[in-house]
């Protein structure tokens, strides 16, 4: 089936001990698309990219990709299918150099030639990483450990991308200019994007679909031009006056 989205979620349950934070999950990301998962603060939405990609085992439900059930997988397993999770909070190694960091994403990876040509491309897309390759990451601004992050996803080769809450802490001209290269990598290296965020905002003008998440729970969704018209995405989420 041709049309079989990417990524599938179904049922999906997660608990920390006795509490349920993902409360029978499902969505579904296209190839080719940018999907957004909004809510607000504890709605659960690292718990959904830390279940999909193996940092975390479900209680039920299944994650498949392009078919085949992965939940339960390891996080090295999962990478190695092509799902990686770039977390919030940045979460470099601070005492590395950025192109250590960078190398770090490759490492599951033999295909040095190539790993190589992943670096470059990195650095076109990422112009500051170049500059600052030999510096220890923890010196890096906000924005730019935010970039070093998704470097360092993308030289994983991934085929799908989980980026938990990428505006978080930036201002907004750094949100633009990091939602944009989001938006060329989806456009110009395919790579397929679930993107989790509080600034709705910014999220449904680079999504092509949207999920919102409330206590664990797919409360709304729909195409992103249509959640950015819709009342309670205004009242709730964009905060229209
Ligand atoms: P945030 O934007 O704050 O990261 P979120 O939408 O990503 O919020 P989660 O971090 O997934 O939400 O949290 C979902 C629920 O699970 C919340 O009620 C939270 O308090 C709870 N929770 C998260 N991590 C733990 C943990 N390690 N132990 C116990 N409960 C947790």
């Amino acid at each position: 089936d041709t049309n079989a989205p990417l990524l599938k979620v179904d049922n999906l349950e997660s608990f920390y001990g006795p509490i349920m934070a993902i409360r029978g999950v499902s969505l579904e990301v296209k190839e080719g698309q940018i999907v957004t998962v909004l809510g607000a603060n504890g709605a659960g939405k690292t718990t959904l990219l830390k279940t999909i990609s193996g940092v975390m085992d479900p209680e039920k439900g299944t994650v498949r990709l392009q078919g085949s059930e992965i939940q339960g997988s390891a996080p090295d397993a999962v990478v190695n299918r092509g799902v990686v999770h770039v977390p919030e909070g940045r979460e470099i190694f601070p005492i590395l150099t950025v192109e250590e960091n960078l190398k770090m994403g490759a490492y599951t990876r033999s295909d040095h030639a190539q790993i190589a040509a992943d670096m470059e491309l990195v650095y076109d897309y990422f112009p500051i990483l170049k500059e600052r390759r030999t510096q220890e990451a923890g010196t890096l601004s906000g924005g730019q450990q935010q970039m070093l992050a998704i470097g360092r996803g993308l030289m994983t080769k991934p085929r799908i991308m989980l980026l938990d809450e990428p505006s978080l802490g930036l201002s907004p001209l750094l949100v633009g200019e990091i939602f944009t290269i989001i938006r060329r990598l989806n456009e110009e290296q395919n790579v397929t994007m679930m993107l989790v965020e509080q600034n709705a905002k910014v999220a449904l003008e680079v999504a092509h679909y949207g999920y919102v998440l409330e206590l664990g729970r797919i409360v709304m969704s729909g195409e992103a031009k249509k959640l950015q018209q819709s009342k309670d995405i205004q009242e709730f989420y964009l905060g229209a006056q």
